[in-house]
Formats: C-alpha cells, sequence, structure tokens
C-alpha cells in the first residue's frame, strides 16, 4: 500500500523527465546540428560555468546559488509531480529573485567581470602592479616588526568589504611603503585599528573589524582576534605586525600563521592574489582552531 502510494509520484517523475529529454532530442534533430557544434558548444557552456565558479569561490554569491540550485530541485519536481500551487509560487519567487540577483551582488558581478578582463587582457601590466604593492607591503611590515610598531593589513580579494571600509577614515591612496609606515606611526591619528587595501589603493584607515569568536591561541590580543575574525567571514588576507612581539603574521579562510619572516610573507600574498590557481594550504605554524565550533562572547 505504502510502496504504491509511492511509486505514483516517482512513477510522474521519470514521465516527466522522459518527456523533457525526448523534447530536447526532437528539437536537436529539428535543427539539424552537427556533432561537432553539439560538443563544442557543450565545452564552451562547461567551461564558462567553471569560469564563473572559479570567479564567485569564496564570495557569499556562492550561497545564495546554493540556496537558488536548491529552490530549482523544488520547482523541477512541482513541475514532475505536477503541483500546481507549489509550482505557481516558486514560477513567481524565482522570478523575482533573479531579477533582484543583479542588484544585490553589483558589487561582486563587478569585481568578477573586472577581474576576467585582467586574466586575460591586462594580466602583465595588473601582475606588475599587484608584485608592486606586495614589496611596499613587506618592506613596510619589515621595518615595523623590526620597530615593534603594531599594524593590521587588510587585502580585499572577491568579497567586498564596504561595511568596515565605512568603519574608518576613507582614503583612496596608492599603496606605498612611507604611507603605510606614516599611518601606522604610533602617534598618528590613523595608527589604531585596520588599512584596507583593494584594488591596489588604500581605501580607509582606522577600520574596526569583527572579532573571532573562536577559542583563538591563548595569549592573542585584539588586533590578531580581528585578523583571524575578518578571515573567518570573507576571503580577504590579512597581515598582522604585533607591537609587543615584533612577530609578523598572515590570516586566511580562518587560519593564522604566526611568526613569519618578510620571505614568508611576500610567498603568502603572492599566493593569494592568484585566484584562478588551485590552493593548498600549507602545514600551519601555530595555529588556530578550525572556525566550526562557535563559542558566544
Ligand atoms: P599586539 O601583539 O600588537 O599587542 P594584540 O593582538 O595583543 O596585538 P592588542 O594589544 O589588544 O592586540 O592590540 C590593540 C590594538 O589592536 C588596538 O589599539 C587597535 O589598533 C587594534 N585592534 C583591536 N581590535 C580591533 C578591531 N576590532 N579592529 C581593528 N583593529 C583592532
Ligand atoms: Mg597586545
Amino acid at each position: 500500500m505504502q510502496m504504491e502510494f509511492l511509486s505514483r509520484p516517482i512513477a510522474n517523475v521519470i514521465i516527466f523527465i522522459a518527456d523533457q529529454a525526448q523534447i530536447f532530442w526532437g528539437n536537436l534533430a529539428l535543427l539539424n546540428f552537427s556533432w561537432q557544434q553539439i560538443v563544442i558548444d557543450i565545452l564552451l557552456v562547461a567551461v564558462i560555468f567553471y569560469f564563473t565558479f572559479s570567479l564567485l569561490k569564496g564570495s557569499r554569491a556562492v550561497h545564495v546559488l546554493l540556496g537558488l540550485s536548491f529552490i530549482g530541485v523544488f520547482y523541477f519536481l512541482s513541475q514532475a509531480l505536477q503541483l500546481v500551487a507549489l509550482g505557481w509560487l516558486l514560477d513567481r519567487f524565482l522570478t523575482v529573485v533573479l531579477v533582484a540577483i543583479p542588484i544585490i551582488f553589483q558589487r561582486e558581478l563587478r569585481m568578477g567581470l573586472e577581474r576576467l578582463g585582467h586574466t586575460t587582457l591586462f594580466s602583465k601590466q595588473q601582475k606588475r602592479r599587484i608584485d608592486r604593492m606586495i614589496m611596499s607591503i613587506v618592506d613596510a611590515c619589515d621595518v615595523m616588526a623590526k620597530a615593534k610598531t603594531g599594524a593590521l593589513i587588510v587585502l580585499e580579494h572577491t568579497v567586498p568589504l564596504k561595511e568596515y571600509t565605512d568603519t574608518g577614515i576613507e582614503l583612496g591612496a596608492k599603496v606605498s611603503k612611507e604611507l603605510l609606515l606614516s599611518i601606522f606611526k604610533p602617534k598618528s591619528p590613523l595608527h589604531d585599528g585596520a588599512v584596507i587595501i583593494g584594488n591596489e589603493r588604500i581605501h580607509a584607515a582606522s577600520c574596526i573589524l569583527p572579532h573571532s569568536f573562536e577559542n583563538t591561541a591563548s595569549g592573542m590580543g585584539t588586533r590578531h582576534k580581528a585578523a583571524l575574525g575578518l578571515s573567518e567571514n570573507t576571503d580577504a588576507s590579512i597581515v598582522v605586525v604585533s607591537e609587543e612581539r615584533g612577530t609578523i603574521s598572515f590570516a586566511k579562510h580562518g587560519k593564522m600563521q604566526t611568526n613569519i619572516d618578510p620571505a614568508e610573507l611576500q610567498s603568502l600574498l603572492n599566493k593569494s592574489f592568484q585566484p584562478l590557481k588551485k590552493k593548498k594550504p600549507k602545514a600551519l605554524k601555530n595555529t588556530s582552531k578550525k572556525p566550526n565550533k562557535k563559542q558566544k562572547a
């Protein structure tokens, strides 16, 4: 009895899929495509999907895409099982969401397209600019570590950091070693808080970052917790210079490597600017715990 109850909807789904497949192949046959055209077509669609996912990887748009796929599956089932009311509701909902997406993810889409352009047309020029910026940051951190000057430097990647940039003082200046040293000079009005860098420019200084709620390593102060906190929520790369110890640390994806030397910092920063290459995190020194067991502060 129970089996009979289940088998009808399953049969409906199978019939629906078979109908759709038949219509699809019928259309292909009607349009008289050559097999070469079909192969090229499918390959190009696969490449577009691959690059879209590579660009979105690590950004909040991925969660929205997953949510939409989930609703898409429900929509498909509602069509297959002829659930008219649910189908109608999801149809209206998906239309509204699809129209809203370009508005909500305006910044991510723009950054993604800019990145696509940079990886193809302007890659050499862009690479030189990034290398110069990385060298300025590494040199400034080396000087500050030796002088035990505290610093917190954030590099924006695909996830926009506007909400944090807005907490500081807007600068919009080119990154240079001298400017970073002046900002973090202990008596400078901007030395407290973080500097946020995006598109090779210092967007703002004195920015407040979210603290990590994880079981951070004992002895870790608020500057290091703030670096870790932002790295748990975004794909930003964060460099910390400790005022107490004169050490350099690097935080990304909820993990922190502490006490690294300038050469290691340079290599970590270089890696974080190669988004389309597969990144395998190295074994971490003094690594903090994984970001899953949330602990209320
Ligand atoms: P250090 O090793 O340099 O002493 P720490 O991790 O022990 O760093 P604190 O000694 O508490 O941390 O450093 C305090 C400084 O860290 C503040 O003066 C401020 O500049 C910075 N800081 C603390 N919290 C934040 C935050 N949420 N966002 C940005 N900067 C912060
Ligand atoms: Mg301290």
